[in-house]
């Protein structure tokens, strides 16, 4: 690995000792509740329609539905039980305050992607590194990369695509294998990055010198992908020009 590599690690940790000696003189970090995008998922964006993904926490059943497809959106039509934004591992892991969006987007190409925004809440730590809890369960990470997309009016933006695979077996005993991709990127209050590493480094700068804590997004893209064809990459650039002006502050 090279030495650069290891640089921001350096800096974190420079950070990290810096917050605790200011914390240990100083007032607390001033918390606000600003982001740094408009967190909204529209039911139409150019060409997509979404709809809204709604969970149903009934541990033993833990459906997923889209609340245009059921009679009664805060109910779940099989067993009754509440349906949340969030699934029930979700809501285990994040922090209560945590607010999360996810809308299953359709085009009329035949394409689907479900886009997620989660905004961290005042503890900050509902924002971690999408790697931990998509694996697992049958679930594997194949290849993580890179991504530019070109945007109109300002610099390409990066994002991180997970290639990832999931096997299982069908009702029948039959086995089968789902190829699908995971993008995403941060956004804080004058911040972007799609590096994990970056987005605590810029956490650790604003509390520092500007004694500030914004509350940080996580936007995420997901869909099908055909490893044989790369299709996907274009639906990821497609998707994301169109989302990406929507949430822009205005
Ligand atoms: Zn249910």
């Amino acid at each position: 690995m090279e030495a650069r590599q290891f640089k921001p690690y350096f800096i974190v940790i420079g950070l990290m000792v810096l917050t605790s000696l200011l914390l240990a003189y100083t007032v607390d970090v001033h918390m606000t509740g600003e982001a740094g995008i408009q967190v909204a998922l529209p039911e139409h964006i150019t060409e997509w329609t979404g709809k809204e993904v709604r969970y149903c926490q009934n541990p033993k059943h833990q459906g997923t539905y889209l609340a245009q497809d059921i009679p009664d959106r805060d109910a779940c039509p099989d067993c009754g039980h509440e349906l949340y934004m969030m699934s029930i591992d979700e809501r285990r892991i994040l922090p209560s305050d945590t607010a999360i969006l996810k809308k299953y987007y359709e085009h009329p190409a035949g394409q689907a992607v479900t886009a997620s925004i989660v905004l961290s809440g005042a503890d900050r730590s509902s924002i971690h590194r999408p790697q931990l809890c998509l694996t697992g369960q049958g679930q594997e990470i194949v290849r993580e990369w890179t991504h530019t997309v070109d945007l109109d009016g300002r610099g390409p933006l990066k994002v991180v695509v997970l290639d990832m695979l999931r096997r299982g077996r069908m009702q029948d005993g039959r086995e089968f294998e789902h190829e699908f991709y995971y993008a995403y990127w941060f956004v804080g209050k004058g911040r972007e990055t799609h590096s994990h590493v970056m987005r605590m480094f810029w956490m650790g700068f604003d509390r520092i010198v500007f004694n500030v804590s914004h509350r940080w997004a996580y936007i995420s893209v997901s869909g099908s992908r055909d490893s044989k064809t790369g299709e996907y990459v274009g639906e990821i650039d497609n998707f994301i020009q169109a989302m990406y002006p929507e949430m822009a502050l205005r």
